[in-house]
């Protein structure tokens, strides 16, 4: 199916030449000299050149910096949407923009669909939206990035999320499908259900409870600690028959899609009613702080992993198991594949890996638990931590975008507006 290209009709493609020379510029420079851009983009120097940088610069793609010593540009946020929403395009991943159904503090997560009408998630990683405020500009793995250390650290936090994503996926845990990285995005298949968080009540507790742990430890066995398992990032799928209703507390059930099969679902309710048959189906998302069993803090994460789920069972279901447990060090015992490495082979290396915890450690990025988790108690089924973190230093917007996609009807069952988050 053609893509509609009126969609990016004002931009001309040496307006996108030249977006992409102020890309590649910026990795050398804070603020790239427009001869350099003009250099890179291989134009010639004149009118024409002059005439992108101004069409760039008065949509916000570009802008200039104040009290510059010499004349030049650097890319905005909205630049870098453009240049991979340009990628997606081009390679198909992606036809159309439609809803925001997330505002992380790092991310903001779209739902897109394919030129076929697949629907997906876009995730757009924001790193040093809000935190480069508060970093020491002379770390070791800031040094020389400046300024462009929010779209380095953007693009590690993407690479890394499509990297475990993928073996995760390939070795059949239930985590989104993982279609595209570009830049600082990720284009993955879109999970039709709630988190766990808007979920109020579930017909057995202690299926799900074992399940999610059982996937924790699953995890470790692969070499795997997710670092961030809470509620906001357990997506939870009801999978009923036809003749069964809804048995989870909350809006529409969703409809069945996943062929997630690493662990067998145990959670077959056993109500007193007759028995639904209804399967609750998690979906685990959100990859960035993942770490290695070898990480020195490991027990750490992996306990605190285990401790949000019994802390958000007991909470939210009154449901606590009188299993101690599960333990790392029992976790391990039995490893059955090395994820860890397989990801450091895939091309997010090591050193790519010490860098974002690096920052992710300065910055106190330590994923939602913490926050979430502290106001759980006194603000129930009230907005908190996650989705409602200023925007403040955000450019030009993807809504500009999407108001020039053709806007193909999106999921009703997946905005979020009117509910918890
Ligand atoms: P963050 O890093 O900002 O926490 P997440 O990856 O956790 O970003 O996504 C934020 C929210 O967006 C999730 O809590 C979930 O509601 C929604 N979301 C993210 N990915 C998907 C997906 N693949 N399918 C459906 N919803 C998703
Ligand atoms: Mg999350």
């Amino acid at each position: 199916m053609k893509l509609d290209t009126k969609a990016i009709r004002y931009l001309t493609a040496e307006d996108w030449r030249v977006l992409s020379a102020v890309e590649m510029g910026s990795k050398n420079h804070e603020l790239v000299p427009t001869s350099l851009v003009t250099q890179i983009a291989g134009l010639r120097s004149g009118s024409g050149v002059h005439k992108s940088i101004s069409n760039l610069a008065k949509v916000g793609l570009i802008a200039k910096m104040k009290n510059a010593k010499y004349d030049g540009y650097r890319l905005t946020y909205g630049g870098l949407d453009y240049l991979a929403l340009n990628t997606h395009r081009k390679s198909s991943s992606i036809y159309s923009v439609g809803n925001q159904i997330g505002v992380g503090k790092e991310s903001d997560i779209y739902v897109v669909a394919s030129s076929s009408g697949d629907q997906r998630v876009l995730k757009i990683h924001r790193l040093g939206r809000i935190s480069f405020r508060t970093v020491k500009a002379n770390r070791d793995y800031l040094r020389n990035r400046n300024s462009g250390s929010w779209m380095y650290m953007s693009r590690l936090a993407a690479m890394k999320e499509y990297a475990f994503m993928k073996v995760l996926r390939d070795n059949g845990f239930p985590v989104p499908e993982p279609i595209a990285q570009s830049r600082h995005t990720v284009v993955m298949s879109l999970v039709d259900a709630f988190p766990l968080r808007q979920i109020s009540s579930i017909p057995d507790p202690a299926g799900l409870y074992a399940e999610l742990l059982a996937l924790i430890v699953q995890l470790a066995s692969f070499g795997l600690i997710h670092g961030d398992f809470n509620e906001f990032n357990i997506l939870v799928e009801e999978i009923a028959t036809p003749a069964t209703k809804s048995t989870l507390s909350s809006p529409s059930g969703a409809p069945a899609q996943t062929d997630n099969t690493l662990v067998q679902p145990s959670t077959d309710s056993t109500d007193s009613s007759p028995p639904p048959a209804v399967t609750l189906v998690p979906t685990i998302i959100d990859f960035p702080q993942m770490i290695s069993i070898d990480h020195t803090d490991a027990i750490f994460y992996f306990d605190r992993d285990v401790n949000c789920i019994k802390r958000f069972f007991s909470r939210r279901f009154h449901f606590t198991s009188d299993e101690p447990g599960p333990f790392f060090s029992d976790a391990i015992k039995h490893v059955r594949k090395r994820l860890d490495v397989e990801v450091e082979a895939s091309g997010f290396s090591r050193k790519m890996a010490k860098e974002l915890d690096a920052y992710m450690k300065e910055v106190g990025v330590d994923g939602d638990a913490v926050e979430g988790a502290g106001e759980e108690e006194n603000s129930e089924g009230e907005g908190d931590s996650e989705e409602n973190s200023g925007d403040e230093a955000k450019e030009t917007s993807l809504s500009d975008f999407n108001t020039h996609f053709e806007n193909k009807s999106m999921p009703s069952t997946i905005t979020r507006q009117g509910l918890p988050l």
